[in-house]
């Protein structure tokens, strides 16, 4: 940077520095959602990856939400249902607090019915009326953080339901009634 500054540019200086205060207000630290909420998957069954902004202006991007829909859809019989945009939003927070980028590794995001209940058969611990049919629920872990890290994080914002599961090394989420387990 050149140390010597002439009068014009001592004067545009100024200028700058007026307007950055001006503007100070619509960039000022990053609150919640403040003016775009942007997430980022990566889905273990299939191997596709999502990084998209759902949110701005005020208002969800339907097609940010669908293409988030087909990422988080039922893997074993392909049906899409809607996710919960709560259920984004509190996820927002979660990465937050973690403050990373790392895509958030998806091991169960929607499931039908039917593979509710084929689960249910095959797999201790798996709810009848799982808020995973509702949409409202994901399994999940994000690869730059530990477990317990996410565990934590997720319990402290009390935004629904989160289970432990260290042993399949994901944690479960849901924006249902907040309740641990
Ligand atoms: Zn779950």
């Amino acid at each position: 940077m050149k140390l010597r500054t002439t009068r014009r540019q001592a004067l545009g200086l100024v200028v700058g520095a007026v307007a950055a205060l001006i503007a100070a207000p619509a960039i000022a630290a990053p609150r919640f959602g403040a003016d775009r909420r942007a997430l980022a998957f990566r889905n273990l069954h299939t191997g596709e990856s999502l990084d998209l902004v759902y949110w701005s202006d005020g208002a969800y991007h339907p097609d940010a939400l669908d293409r988030i829909n087909y990422l988080l859809r039922d893997f074993r019989t392909g049906e899409m249902h809607p996710i919960d945009p709560e259920l984004l939003d509190l996820l927002v927070k979660v990465k937050a607090r973690l403050d990373t980028n790392d895509p958030f590794e998806v091991i169960s995001g929607y499931r039908s019915p039917a593979t509710n209940a084929l689960l249910r058969r095959e797999t201790e611990g798996v709810a009848k009326a799982s808020l995973h049919v509702k949409g409202q629920a994901i399994d999940l872990r994000v690869a730059g953080r530990s477990l317990s890290t996410l565990h934590r994080v997720a319990v402290n914002l009390r935004g629904g339901g989160v289970g432990y599961y260290p042993r399949s090394d994901f944690v479960h989420i849901d924006v249902g009634r907040v309740r641990y387990w």
